[in-house]
């Protein structure tokens, strides 16, 4: 596994040129965080979910083909965390969890953040759906209560991968939903206030890891609902516990 460092620190930013400079400190650092991106891959990977051997996942592009038998949800930019017990869709929310082998947990995103989380001690998983509702409501935060509730997962077991999202480049807000966010800024960085949610959850910051890409400027490999308002596709990103029976893994 990588040491991949994803610092961001909060600041109480007042002029316009503190903002500028933050948001242009918090791209730089995005950069340096940047998990590897294959050429050409259908589905991203976390290197660091990858070194679970017991976890299969993949952030889909705009290329990626569907998926059979995956659990879904009706997402409605909630905070409800629903546990997964069989494929097919669940009801309405946002964020899937299960220790069910052999089940692949799955949200859609374009722009809004898919996060996707395992416990590598009892061996649970997540797959999160984070705008900035569900950002500003703490998704991530209650997914990691409900896994805690469920499985008995603890924070400090937690692998977390922040997939690809609409960057702090191109995600301007107004000034109603920058409030929620406690600040008084023009543009959101939503990798990093997820981030921030999960170490302040306790997971551990060197078991986090984000792509620095944003899905608004990648038109080539990112469906983005702001860029293509009329007609936007959407990504799925899904996370399995691999079946422990049979020699080898089943491909997807
Ligand atoms: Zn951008």
């Amino acid at each position: 596994m990588s040491e991949i460092k994803f610092p961001f620190e909060h600041e109480e930013v007042k002029g316009e040129e503190k903002l500028a400079a933050a948001e242009a400190k918090n791209e730089a650092q995005l950069e340096i965080v940047k998990m590897p991106i294959v050429e050409n891959a259908a589905y991203l990977q976390s290197p660091i979910l990858s070194a679970l051997p017991w976890v299969s996942h993949g952030f889909g592009t705009r290329t990626a083909s569907a998926l059979s038998d995956l659990s879904t949800l009706k997402q409605i930019h909630s905070d409800l965390v629903l546990v997964a017990d069989r494929p097919g869709l669940l009801g309405e929310g946002d964020a899937l969890v299960t220790n069910r082998p052999d089940l692949a947990i799955s949200i859609r995103t374009a722009d809004c953040y898919p996060i996707l989380l395992a416990d590598a001690k009892n061996r649970a998983i997540a797959a999160v759906h984070a705008g900035w509702r569900g950002t500003a409501a703490r998704i991530v935060q209650k997914t990691i209560e409900k896994m805690n509730a469920a499985f008995g997962t603890s924070p400090g077991d937690i692998y977390a991968a922040v997939g690809p999202g609409i960057g702090v480049c191109c995600y301007e807000v107004g000034e109603e939903v920058a409030r929620q966010f406690g600040a008084a800024r023009t543009h959101l960085d939503l990798a990093s206030e997820n981030r921030m949610q999960l170490e302040t959850a306790g997971v551990p910051p060197q078991n986090i890891e984000a792509f620095g890409v944003c899905t608004f400027c990648d038109a080539e490999r990112f469906f983005s609902y702001r860029r293509e308002k009329n007609n936007p596709g959407r990504m799925t990103s899904f996370i399995e516990i691999r079946p422990k029976i049979g020699p080898e893994i089943k491909l997807r």
